[in-house]
């Protein structure tokens, strides 16, 4: 018999860099304003369901809190809780920064996929860019955004976010000795 090795395990704190995934989707709605990336846009319908709809904001802070194995945003800002209804998702996004950075990481950069029908994001992808790039506190060539219709998906009344972000370790926080 082979005898299995016991592993050192390692912390996750010894990680340079960590990896976060995000998703979300929300159905559009007449007569609520649309927000996607923190950003209004003009367009007659919204994103309805939990606080503000901001389906970008959402996937961007589950995608944080993936990259630090941390409860989702759902279990920290629970629908059911009526605190949370047509709450700004800027909030959402904040306690997940607060998260990441209390574990000693910050965030490298951003990629991101919409897929939703309509409006058209070309002419409001900069101003969202530029608004992620913000509220993460990076520059704005480190956020990626994509627009993509949900061809052949029969999905025309729902926007869909993927986010993927890259985390290194911060280096506001000095290293454990
Ligand atoms: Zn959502």
């Amino acid at each position: 018999m082979v005898k299995t090795k016991a592993k050192t395990k390692a912390t996750a704190s010894n990680l340079p860099t960590r990896i976060g995934f995000g998703w979300d989707s929300h159905a559009f709605k007449t007569g609520i304003p649309l927000l996607i990336g923190g950003v209004k846009l003009d367009y007659d319908k919204g994103l309805g369901g939990h606080s503000d709809g901001d389906v970008l904001l959402h996937a961007i802070t589950d995608a944080l809190l993936g990259g630090i194995a941390g409860p989702d945003i759902g279990t920290l800002f629970p629908p059911s809780d009526p605190q949370w209804k047509g709450a700004d998702s800027v909030v959402f996004l904040q306690e997940a920064l607060r998260r990441i950075a209390a574990a000693g990481y910050a965030v490298a950069n951003l990629d991101s996929t919409l897929i939703l029908n309509a409006p058209k994001i070309g002419p409001h992808a900069a101003e969202i860019r530029s608004r992620v790039a913000s509220l993460l506190g990076i520059p704005e060539d480190c956020v990626g955004l994509k627009a993509k219709t949900p061809e052949g998906l029969n999905n025309d009344n729902a926007a869909v976010a993927h986010v993927v972000v890259f985390l290194t370790k911060s280096r506001r926080k000095s290293p454990s000795r």
